[in-house]
C-alpha cells in the first residue's frame, strides 16, 4: 500500500528541510526522502564545519541566473533576519566574519539539527537510504517509488542540489525529472571552485604552493577582492572562487597583486629613496617572499631599482595589477561548492516555485538555475525558496 502524503520533498539538504518544516507548520503531512545515508551533509561540511548559514547583505545582484529577476520574490520575502530569528530561537551562538558573513560559533551541526526538530515539531517524517526509482504523474497526483515502497502525494518538491561533490550525495536527478516532465536545463558547470593552471604557469607556480595574498581577480567585468592562494594544482582561496564562477576557458583573467596600491608611485618612490636595492628585495617587503621572487625570475626586471627605466617600470606596474593569468580549467564538480546553470526558471513560478507545465511539481534550492557568490548567499538561496514553496504547498 503506497505511503499517502501531501507533500512529498525528494532530497533533505538545505532547501527540502526548509520547504518541508514550513509546509508541515501549516498542517501539511509531508513526507521528505533521501537517498544519502544521512541528511543535510552539504550543511554539515559547509563553512569549514561551522556553515555560514547566510549573509545579512544578500540582494539579488549576488546571484548568477539566465534570469536575474527570478530570485527577487523569494530573497524579499524570506530575509537573513527571518533565518537569524529561527537560529537565535534555537539558542545557536554565531558572529560574524567579514561582508556580512554569518558563521555558528560551535559547529554545523546545530544547524542540520535546528531543521530536524522543526521537521519534528512540525509533524515531518524524513527518511534516509530512500533512492527514488520512478516518478509518475497521475490525475490524482504523483507516484513515486522508491527503495521503501511507493509514495502518492499531491504535492512533489524537487529539493536534490546540484552536481557539486558526488561524494556529498549530489546526482543529476532533479535535472532527469525535470526533462521528464517538459523543463529545460540549462547547461551546467562547476561554480566556486579552485582554478588549474598549465603549460608554463603551472610549471613556474607549481613550488610556490601554499602562498597567500590578498588579490583583487578581475574577469568579464567582474572584481572580487579577497585572498588568493596558491596550490600544488593551480589557485584557490575566497578571490578564485567567487572569480571561477565568471571564468570560461579562454576568458581574460587578471589579478591585481597590489590591491588599493599605486603599484607605479610605489615603483617610482622605490627608485627615489632606494635605488641600490633589487628590484626582488623590495617587492618582497610588499607581496609574499616566494612570489616576489618568482615574479622577478620570469616576468619582472630583476635588477636594481634605479636600473629600471620608465617603459619598464610602467610595463612592471601594469603587470603587478594586472597579471594575466592563464587558467587552464576547474577542479570540476569533485571540489566545487556549487553548480552553475540548471533547471531553467523561465517555466518555473517565481512566487511559488511551481512548474508553469506540471502542476503540483516544486522545483527548490540549487537544482535552479540560481547560483549565489560565495559567502552565505547558496544557503540563503535554499531557506527563500524552500519556505516559499513550503508557504503553497
Ligand atoms: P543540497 O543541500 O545539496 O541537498 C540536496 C539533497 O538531495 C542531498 O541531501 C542529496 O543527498 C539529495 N539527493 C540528491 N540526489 C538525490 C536522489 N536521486 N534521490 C534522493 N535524494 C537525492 N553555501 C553557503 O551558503 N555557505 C557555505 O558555507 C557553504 N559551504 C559549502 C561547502 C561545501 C563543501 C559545499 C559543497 C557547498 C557549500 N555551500 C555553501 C553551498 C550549499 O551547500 C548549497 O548551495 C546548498 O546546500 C544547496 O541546497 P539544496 O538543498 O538545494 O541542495
Amino acid at each position: 500500500k503506497p505511503i499517502a502524503c501531501d507533500v512529498l520533498v525528494i532530497g533533505a539538504g538545505a532547501a527540502g528541510l526548509m520547504c518541508a518544516l514550513t509546509a508541515g507548520q501549516r498542517g501539511r503531512m509531508v513526507q521528505v526522502i533521501d537517498h544519502a545515508n544521512k541528511v543535510g551533509k552539504k550543511i554539515l561540511m559547509s563553512g569549514g564545519g561551522r556553515c555560514n548559514f547566510t549573509n545579512t547583505g544578500t540582494t539579488p545582484a549576488n546571484f548568477l541566473s539566465a534570469n536575474p529577476h527570478f530570485c527577487k520574490s523569494a530573497l524579499a520575502r524570506y530575509t537573513p533576519w527571518h533565518f537569524i530569528e529561527m537560529v537565535e530561537r534555537h539558542g545557536i551562538a554565531y558572529h560574524e566574519k567579514e561582508l556580512g558573513q554569518l558563521f555558528c560559533d560551535i559547529s554545523s551541526k546545530q544547524i542540520v539539527r535546528m531543521l530536524m526538530d522543526e521537521c519534528q515539531a512540525a509533524g515531518v517524517q524524513v527518511r534516509t537510504d530512500c533512492g527514488v526509482t520512478k516518478v509518475e504523474r497521475g490525475s490524482d497526483g504523483f507516484h513515486v517509488t522508491t527503495a521503501q515502497g511507493q509514495f502518492h502525494a499531491a504535492s512533489l518538491v524537487v529539493a536534490t542540489g546540484g552536481l557539486s561533490i558526488p561524494s556529498l550525495g549530489a546526482s543529476g536527478f532533479g535535472y532527469e525529472l525535470a526533462r521528464q516532465f517538459g523543463h529545460e536545463v540549462l547547461p551546467t558547470r562547476a561554480g566556486l571552485v579552485p582554478l588549474t593552471l598549465s603549460g608554463k604557469h603551472q610549471e613556474r607556480f607549481n613550488d610556490r604552493s601554499g602562498v597567500a595574498l590578498p588579490i583583487t581577480a578581475r574577469c568579464n567585468d567582474v572584481a572580487f577582492s579577497n585572498s588568493m592562494l596558491i596550490t600544488h594544482r593551480g589557485i584557490s582561496g575566497p578571490a578564485i572562487l567567487q572569480i571561477s564562477s565568471f571564468w570560461q576557458p579562454g576568458d581574460d583573467l587578471r589579478l591585481d597583486l597590489l590591491p588599493g596600491q599605486d603599484a607605479e608611485g610605489w615603483l617610482r618612490a622605490m627608485k627615489r629613496d632606494r635605488g641600490a636595492a633589487e628590484l626582488r628585495t623590495v617587492l618582497s617587503e610588499v607581496l609574499p617572499r616566494r612570489l616576489a621572487l618568482r615574479l622577478c625570475e620570469h616576468w619582472l626586471p630583476d635588477r636594481p631599482v634605479k636600473q629600471i627605466d620608465e617603459p619598464q617600470l610602467r610595463e612592471a606596474a601594469a603587470l603587478l595589477q594586472g597579471f594575466p593569468l592563464v587558467a587552464s580549467g576547474t577542479e570540476g564538480y569533485r571540489t566545487a561548492e556549487v553548480t552553475l546553470g540548471g533547471v531553467d526558471t523561465r517555466k518555473v513560478s517565481s512566487s511559488t516555485f511551481e512548474s508553469q507545465l506540471v502542476p503540483g511539481l516544486h522545483f527548490v534550492g540549487e537544482v535552479l538555475d540560481v547560483t549565489g557568490w560565495l559567502g552565505g548567499y547558496n544557503f540563503q538561496w535554499a531557506w527563500a525558496s524552500g519556505h516559499a514553496a513550503g508557504q503553497v504547498v
